[in-house]
């Protein structure tokens, strides 16, 4: 439905010209004399100054190109071109064709094509970067232009004609939402039917050479020209519309990734959120937990399995790796087994004993024997109930002890990748682990199970050595 009042559609009748730096369209009476996107924080100005085309010199220095990627997702893109270079899709859906983004010019042939595949009924676009030369396609075909009013000043060359809120399904399963962040009106579009994100410059990916759908690498920032990151609160806005959109393929004006999705973004989030933000490429290895094939269980402990236990205490080996607790456990169990049973999995009342010999209350948490047929070691879960911070005194939410005899059978990764629903189950949507520096093997343990750098703190038991710390998500 237009908006039926056009009292000064005059103005889109001026000739259009392009930004040679950028690929900026601007409508006016003579050539501009300045680019308004050059201009911006987020952009450079030329080196040697201002060069615009017209949209004939433009289509003939910029060959238009199309593919269908995807069944019914065409790809529009320009090459060669100068500028910042954006593809634009067309989405196919029964009810109708989307169209999202715009490539710096749209030749003849290519809106022929378009107009072969059934026109544009809607039109919208991630952010100004993003516009190319959709004013091309809205002379042509007329759709609805759905563009959120944040970017507004952006799109004098357009008329707009649904602006929205912070949501807009503009055709069934095509959900519009805002995003804000890297643009005040930054958008991404969700294809629910084929879980496809159009992430505009929400993400940006780095592609492997030999696989142009195949990402390598992830990034979010808020300008990626000049490297500046997102604020915190941004990132988390983020997060909060990516959540809940189930997608595994994630594209950008620039790249189609395949292999990306919801678990990719989030994870590269909420690594930048546990420490602080940044505009780097992480690679997406790093961010996917590797399937942990598990050959042990995570026993309880108990009278039956002690045996093993003590002769693992007896060959010198120690449940704690900050003091050594062999003797005094060994003496325990001989006073009283049952006692000293309880006393491992029993928080209330009990303590523990500090390396400096002092003494605090026990927190709460779980406590298992890693079992392959025979006792191999311990791991434990503990945490402040209502809370990630943990005291002190206590580096982790997480400590692992395998005995010497059954290390690097890859016990300890699974023995994590266990303890890791059972954090789940306590309530804690993630948890803390951490490594000395120097333990490469305790390094790919972590990783293994999606650990995500969180920076590092000071050792608290060795001077001038650092604790490596690591989130581990809960939730996948
Ligand atoms: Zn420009
Ligand atoms: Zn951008």
């Amino acid at each position: 439905m237009s908006p039926g009042y056009l009292p000064f559609a005059g103005a889109l009748r001026l000739p259009a010209f392009v930004c040679d730096n950028c690929g900026y369209w601007q409508r006016h009476f003579a050539v501009p004399p300045s680019c308004p996107m050059c201009l911006d924080s987020r952009h450079v100005v030329p080196q040697t100054g201002w060069q615009f085309w017209t949209r004939e010199e433009a289509q003939t220095r910029w060959p238009c190109h199309w593919a269908e990627v995807e069944p019914g997702v065409w790809r529009f893109w320009n090459d060669p071109v100068t500028g910042i270079g954006p593809s634009a899709y067309l989405i196919q859906t029964p009810d109708g064709n989307m169209g999202f983004e715009g490539c710096p010019v749209f030749s003849e042939a290519a809106l022929d094509h378009i107009a072969s595949l059934g026109g544009m009924q809607v039109l919208a676009a991630s952010h100004p970067h993003a516009y190319g030369a959709l004013w091309q396609l809205q002379d042509r075909f007329d759709p609805e232009l759905a563009l959120h009013p944040g970017d507004l000043e952006w799109s004098g060359a357009l008329q707009v004609s649904w602006p929205f809120d912070e949501v807009l399904e503009p055709l069934p399963g095509l959900e519009l939402h805002l995003t804000a962040g890297h643009f005040a009106g930054h958008t991404v579009l969700f294809d629910r039917a084929r879980r496809m994100l159009f992430c505009g410059d929400a993400l940006k990916f780095e592609l492997d050479p030999a696989d142009p759908r195949r990402a390598l690498t992830i990034s979010a920032h808020k300008a990626f020209v000049r490297g500046i990151p997102l604020t915190p609160s941004e990132l988390r806005r983020y997060r909060e519309v990516f959540a809940p959109l189930d997608f595994v393929q994630t594209w950008t004006p620039f790249e189609q990734a395949r292999n990306s999705g919801r678990a990719e973004a989030l994870a590269l989030i909420d690594g930048m959120l546990a420490t602080r933000p940044h505009a780097a490429p992480v690679s997406l290895d790093s961010l996917r937990p590797v399937q942990v094939v598990v050959t042990i269980s995570l026993v309880e402990p108990s009278l039956d399995r002690l045996p093993g236990y003590v002769a693992a205490l007896e060959a010198g080996w120690s449940p704690n790796s900050t003091r050594d607790v062999s003797g005094e456990q060994l003496a325990a169990i001989r006073g009283d087994p049952e006692d000293f049973l309880r006393g491992l999995v029993e928080h209330e009342g009990r303590t523990v004993t500090l390396a400096d010999g002092s003494k605090v209350p026990r927190l709460p948490g779980r406590v298992f024997w890693i079992w392959d047929g025979a006792f191999c070691g311990s791991i434990n879960l503990r945490f402040v109930p209502g809370t990630l911070d943990l005291p002190p005194h206590v580096s982790g939410h997480l400590g692992y002890a395998v005995v010497p005899w059954k290390r690097g059978r890859g016990y300890a990764t699974q023995a994590l990748a266990l303890l890791v629903p059972v954090a789940r189950e306590s309530g804690l949507p993630r948890v803390l682990v951490t490594c000395d520096e120097g333990n490469a093997a305790s390094r790919r343990v972590i990783e293994a199970n999606g650990g995500i750098p969180a920076g590092r703190k000071p050792h608290p038991d060795q001077d001038g050595e650092s604790k490596l710390l690591f989130w581990i998500s809960t939730t996948g």
